[in-house]
């Protein structure tokens, strides 16, 4: 049977350590929250991680808009926070209005206070395998999850299913980065199943639920699955077949508690670092 990699403990544990640094330091950090439509989970979703960023001492400043938000109203507000030094990160909620150019939006963003790591520049400095980039929480928190295992990536096949540039795009580069042989599948692979039966680490972000399979993984495989779905029955799931995979896969994590806890400590974590960086220069 395989370990379950427990997420929602590794999360706490960094949050606690957050905590413990922000009072040793006696810092302030500061993240603004952008919040433009009316989606109910989006509210819920971001109310979430206001709470989890004051339990640690991170102040948020929450900024919403209705569905008629234009383009330039977003773009004056980034302008103003990128400019306001109190600011140390900043958070466009995803996804925007349908009118709204998200990318642009993000590209205006100071690299610095892109705490969700999507700014064009933070992504050419985790190509490059520099230590400054500030990585998306999401690919940062799987990663921290694989360390934990103390397994030998090096020389390791990963497979990378889904690539988003949120999630399975950094997740490849990050596992590049640590010296893995890397595949990226997405909808228009041909032969996933052969694909994941060479693979020794498969980091799944599709969300198609239990689209993984158990008799598609290699024994012993680390399994990580990315995926937040909804089974035919309204049930919570994620894109691997978890039940039958624990008695494949070496490690697991599952869904939820976790890839989901860790996304929301690795946004702590960048904020943090954030304001570290913006007080050394
Ligand atoms: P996305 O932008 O919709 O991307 C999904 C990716 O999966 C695409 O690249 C797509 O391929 C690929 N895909 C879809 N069906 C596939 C199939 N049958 N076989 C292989 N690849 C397939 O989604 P995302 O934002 O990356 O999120 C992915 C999942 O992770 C969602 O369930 C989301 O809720 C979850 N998520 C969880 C967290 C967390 O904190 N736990 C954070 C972010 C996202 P194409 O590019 O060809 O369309």
């Amino acid at each position: 049977m395989a370990t379950i990699i427990d997420g929602k403990k590794t999360a706490l544990e960094i949050r606690n350590d957050l905590k413990e640094k922000i009072a040793r330091l006696k810092i302030f950090p500061k993240l603004a929250v952008v919040l433009a439509g009316d989606d109910e989970a989006s509210k819920i979703y971001v109310k979430n991680k206001q709470k989890a960023a004051f339990e640690v001492g991170i102040e948020t400043i929450l900024y919403t808009f209705d569905n008629v938000v234009t383009q330039g109203q977003l773009e004056t507000l980034i302008d103003d926070l990128n400019n306001d030094a109190d600011v140390n990160g900043i958070l466009i909620h995803l996804p925007l209005p349908k009118h709204i150019n998200a990318q642009k939006l993000l590209n205006k963003v100071c690299p610095l206070k892109d705490v969700d790591g999507f700014h064009p520049f933070n992504i050419g400095l985790l190509q490059n395998g520099d230590i400054n980039a500030t990585i998306a929480a999401t690919p940062k928190g799987v990663l921290r999850l694989i360390k934990q295992t103390k397994i030998d990536l090096v020389g390791k096949n990963a497979l990378v299913i889904g690539r988003s540039n949120i999630v399975g795009k950094p997740m490849s580069m990050l596992l590049l980065n640590e010296n893995c042989t890397v595949t990226i599948a997405h909808s228009k692979t041909s032969d996933l199943r052969s694909l994941c039966q060479n693979a020794d680490i498969v980091v799944s972000a599709t969300g198609c639920p239990r689209l993984v399979k158990a008799d598609w993984l290699k024994k012993g495989a680390v399994v990580i699955d990315v995926g937040i779905c909804r089974d035919e029955s309204g049930k919570l799931c994620g894109d691997v077949d978890f039940d039958k995979a624990l008695e494949v896969a070496s490690y697991i994590t599952p869904v939820p508690g976790g890839v989901g806890p860790m996304t929301i400590a690795m946004l702590l974590e960048n904020v943090v670092d954030a304001y570290l960086k913006q007080h050394q220069q």
